[in-house]
């Protein structure tokens, strides 16, 4: 397809920083490559403390373990999001509560958590979708009124904010996601962030295969051993000498994706007003960080009849999540109330190519000549 629906972006100078990562002699994790990246992430985003790991479904699974979770947890989950915001607490033994989006968003929706809340719930995972906030001040309220946690999946949520803080440091805990399809990547790549100083310590060691060997590089401990779970969840240098690479161009990146985004906004509504097609809606409370953007058609078979439009001209547009609550994996453990929203999205989303470099006028373009009778 001459159009994919994404390109990585590549600063240039991955290779270079790789072959400087490769003459340092160390390869392996928690070197000078993955400190500059981890100092970045603590300095601009004023996060308390990150780690960086292999993969965004990574940072979940250590955020589990950080909860403890155990069976018999209940975690609420939104149904419209990736396998992974659910499935990294599913693997420690929870018992998933899927919440539905809002009307007016995929993000989850706020009014309706509080009616899932139980004794038995430990946490609530919200997901900022397409880097859009979730509506925090509300959801942080309901977790301190019942003790419960909140785990951010900020996976596609770099550089945005909610009333002017950033995404990823509001929750207890936080994960970013730098796969190729991110606004910012190392092919495979993570990031967590633990705000709350009770799990400062124990992230550490979790991360290090459940050793003390952080304590022990630092001088604290004149020897390193097991003295907790933990798994291998930190990347080598090579991927944070290549993540550096790009977190140098981030402004760049974030301000490319924003002129395409807004063009897409600005020269498409009066089409999609005149075929009842929804554009993407930002609260008052969040900022854009062009990590998507989408249309929400009427039906079904109207997407289908614009991705194939699209297809003919060689674009490739793309539908998103299927409601997880109706997955394989789930759908006869699901026995909780009908999740309109999430199934709306599920059957009418359909995101459009945005990636560095695209040339949105000619897409635009395209798009424009979809009269929906096709
Ligand atoms: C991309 C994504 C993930 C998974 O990220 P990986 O780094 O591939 O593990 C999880 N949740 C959401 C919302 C995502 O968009």
């Amino acid at each position: 397809m001459k159009y994919p629906f994404n390109k990585p972006y590549l600063s240039g100078k991955e290779l270079h920083y790789i072959e400087d990562a490769v003459s340092k002699g160390k390869i392996s994790g928690n070197g000078h490559y993955t400190k500059k990246c981890q100092s970045y992430f603590e300095s601009q985003y004023g996060f308390k403390k990150t780690l960086l790991t292999t993969s965004c479904t990574d940072a979940l699974e250590m955020a589990a373990i950080l909860l403890d979770i155990q069976p018999g947890d209940q975690v609420i989950v939104p149904s419209f999001t990736f396998v992974s915001t659910a499935n990294a607490f599913v693997l420690h033994g929870a018992e998933v509560v899927f919440a539905d989006s809002q009307s007016e968003h995929p993000n989850i929706d706020a009014a309706k958590i509080k009616g899932l809340i139980t004794p038995k719930t430990k946490a609530i995972v919200v997901v900022h979708y397409a880097g859009v906030a979730c509506d925090m001040d509300p959801i942080m309220e309901l977790a301190d009124a019942h003790g419960i946690f909140v785990v951010e999946d900020a996976a596609q949520a770099i550089a945005s904010t909610y009333k002017g803080r950033y995404l990823g440091g509001i929750g207890h805990l936080g994960a970013f996601s730098f796969h190729e399809t991110k606004n910012l990547q190392c092919g495979e790549g993570g990031l967590l962030t633990i705000n709350d100083d009770r799990f400062l310590k124990r992230s550490e060691i979790i991360w290090e295969k459940g050793t003390n060997r952080s304590a022990f590089f630092r001088g604290e401990v004149d020897k390193y051993g097991w003295v907790d779970v933990g798994s291998s969840f930190l990347p080598s240098e090579l991927n944070a000498a290549y993540l550096w690479a790009q977190l140098e161009q981030l402004d760049k990146i974030q301000q490319e994706r924003k002129r395409i985004w807004r063009a897409y906004h600005d020269q498409l509504q009066s089409w999609a007003d005149a075929l009842g097609i929804k554009l993407p809606k930002l609260p008052d409370y969040a900022v854009n960080n062009a990590h998507m953007f989408y249309l929400v058609c009427q039906n079904q078979e109207q997407r289908a009849a614009l991705i194939s439009h699209l297809k003919n001209r060689d674009i490739l547009a793309v539908f998103h999540y299927q409601s997880l609550h109706r997955s394989a994996f789930f759908k006869d453990l699901y026995h909780g109330e009908p999740l309109e929203n999430s199934d709306l999205y599920t059957a009418c989303l359909l995101r459009l190519p945005l990636y560095y470099g695209l040339d949105v006028d000619y897409i635009i373009q395209q798009v424009k000549q979809f009269d929906g009778i096709q």
